[in-house]
């Protein structure tokens, strides 16, 4: 956006660079339509918001030529999940077995994924970034939305468009300034966030740990560990209170004993993130000359590791779906419905399978009154070789694959 002028024109103004809004900017330019992404931050910079790069997304950057790279910038792989408890090993998924070019999830960390995907979008003249801005409402006219106001570094700037998607997030401004809902679902359980300094001799495998009342989720990247530790919504605020020291021990009881010396690397809160861990979606998507896709729609939990994946997905099917209307420089509402349509059950089953895990297992795992099992129908479930595959093809597909149309 040039500064010093207040009225600007695009075809598609996506609000928000994560995932979501970088695909499908990339996906639409690559079409030759008037793109402009407006992003609030300086920079992609953002820890433990994902990394997970699943099959599906892999297979769409392999269909736009972009695999190699993206997996240059590739940390680690991730082939197997386990659960460990009470001394008991149990596989809940070997991604080895899928059929694809990519049996593993890929570890990237998302500033590198998102500053290719902006420097590969910046190769199409029509595609243009704007960082340092942050929309603060919508252009309303004739019952429908028609650009977004938004402020830069310049001043503050109106920018018309023929569609507006908002890809800007759980907390959506450009959702709440439409007025649409998020029906939203509180999960039992919260999670922080650090790293722990990895070397190969650690004896650790990716996957959940379990023990007495605490819950791991352990995610090898590279040199270090990347490490989730749930705990019962509402306990927040008592672990903070007994300090680093005690959330040590609390670790230490879980982890085994040759990761006891590396745990001495916590030494402040200020290296642990928390996130309140919850789930929703919107019942519409969509508006006159508006469209909400990623967690915008539908806000993911951490569990599996599939909001990324999902928002990309969305964003494959809007530019499907829309490109051609764009280009013909109208989107009706039948066709923003028809993005909804495609998207909103895989999103939903994600969902109920996210809620099915987070009560069956961390729920169960957290309460810690009794050594965790499996119960028995999982337990039987993962024994059957061919329903064993399941939880694999669910992690790396979901229940709808989204291929790039062109
Ligand atoms: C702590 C945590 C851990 C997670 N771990 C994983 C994981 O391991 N794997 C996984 O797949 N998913 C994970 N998720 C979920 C994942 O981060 C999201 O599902 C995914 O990022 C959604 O992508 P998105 O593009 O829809 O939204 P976001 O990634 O949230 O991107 C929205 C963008 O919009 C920008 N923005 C917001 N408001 C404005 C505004 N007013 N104007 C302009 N720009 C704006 C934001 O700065 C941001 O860049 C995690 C989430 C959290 C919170």
């Amino acid at each position: 956006m040039a500064p010093g002028r207040d009225i600007e024109e695009t075809t598609c103004a996506i609000v928000g660079g994560g995932p979501a809004g970088m695909v499908l900017g990339l996906l639409l330019a690559r079409r030759g339509i008037d793109t402009t992404v407006l992003e609030s931050r300086a920079d992609f910079e953002r820890d433990f918001r994902g990394d997970t790069l699943h099959a599906s997304t892999m297979e769409i950057m392999a269909q736009l030529g972009l695999a190699d790279k993206v997996l240059k910038k590739s940390r680690s792989r991730i082939t197997d999940f386990e659960l460990r408890s009470e001394g008991e090993v149990v596989r809940l998924a070997s991604l080895k077995e899928l059929r694809t070019e990519f049996p593993f999830i890929a570890m990237v960390p998302q500033v590198d994924f998102l500053n290719l995907l902006a420097e590969e979008a910046g190769k199409h003249e029509c595609f243009h970034l704007c960082m340092n801005t942050r929309v603060t409402g919508l252009i309303r006219e004739e019952g429908g939305t028609r650009g977004v106001l938004c402020k830069t570094s310049g001043g503050e700037v109106e920018l018309r468009a023929k569609l507006t998607v908002g890809a800007d997030g759980r907390g959506s401004r450009v959702r709440k300034a439409a007025g649409i809902e998020l029906e939203q679902k509180a999960a039992p359980m919260d999670v922080l966030w650090f790293r722990l300094p990895r070397t190969d001799e650690d004896h650790l495998g990716t996957g959940f740990y379990i023990s007495r009342g605490h819950l791991l989720v352990v995610l090898n990247r590279g040199d270090y560990w990347q490490i989730a530790y749930s705990l019962m919504k509402g306990n927040l605020k008592e672990m903070h209170d007994a300090g680093i020291d005690s959330f040590r021990e609390e670790l230490k009881k879980v982890l085994p004993e040759t990761m006891h010396s590396t745990v001495g690397h916590l030494n402040d809160w200020s290296q642990v993130s928390s996130l309140s861990v919850a789930s929703g979606r919107v019942k519409t998507w969509f508006q006159e000359g508006l469209l909400l896709i990623g967690d915008a729609a539908h806000v993911m939990t951490p569990v599996g590791g599939v909001g990324i994946n999902y928002a990309i997905q969305d964003a494959v099917a809007a530019g499907n779906i829309l490109a051609p209307s764009l280009k013909a420089g109208k989107v009706s509402m039948k066709d923003l419905a028809k993005v909804q349509k495609r998207r909103e059950w895989p999103t939903c089953f994600i969902q109920q399978l996210q809620t099915l895990i987070q009560n069956q297992i961390i729920a169960n795992a957290l309460r810690g009154d009794r050594p965790f099992q499996l119960n028995l129908p999982t337990r039987l479930f993962l024994r059957i070789p061919w329903l064993r595959k399941l939880p694999a093809y669910l992690i790396s597909y979901g229940v709808r694959r989204e291929y790039v149309e062109d």
